[in-house]
């Protein structure tokens, strides 16, 4: 186990998550480098998202206070931060580990995962209209 820290700026957006997320992300962070990127957001920011096509929905769970959804990077010793940009293959890999490691927390905790990488929750991830492997939410 390799216990990462989050920075000032990350531990700000946590604490306007739900404690399940927080101590979601708190476990992942034994294994994985992460920063949190948003937690709560408001819903002029959501409209604003839609408007640009970068959100398929204004019901978000990020909306809600405390947040019931959190987007995190992942940040890679020698590589930096992983983005669908820069390396899509490795941005898959690391995201979808992070995934099954916040699933298995939550799933040993009696919560309920979502992540956006499998919005249907069906095991496969490629049968989606839209990506969102950063975002990981309690659900429903
Ligand atoms: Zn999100």
């Amino acid at each position: 186990m390799k216990n990462y820290k989050l920075s000032e700026s990350s531990k700000k957006n946590l604490a306007t998550c739900n404690l399940c997320i927080v101590d979601a992300v708190e476990y992942a962070l034994q294994f994985v480098d992460i920063g949190v990127v948003c937690g709560h957001r408001p819903i002029s920011v959501q409209m604003s998202l839609m408007e640009q096509g970068l959100t398929k929905t204004l019901d978000s769970k990020h909306c809600r206070l405390p947040s019931h959804a959190v987007d995190l990077m992942i940040y890679v010793a020698g590589f930096g931060y992983v983005t669908e940009k820069t390396d899509p293959e490795k941005y898959r890999q690391y995201y979808g580990r992070l995934a099954g490691i916040l699933e298995t927390y939550c799933h040993h905790h009696g919560l309920h995962f979502r992540w956006g990488g499998d919005w249907d929750k069906d095991d496969s991830f490629n049968d989606q209209s839209f990506d969102d492997l950063v975002h990981f939410e309690i659900y429903p």
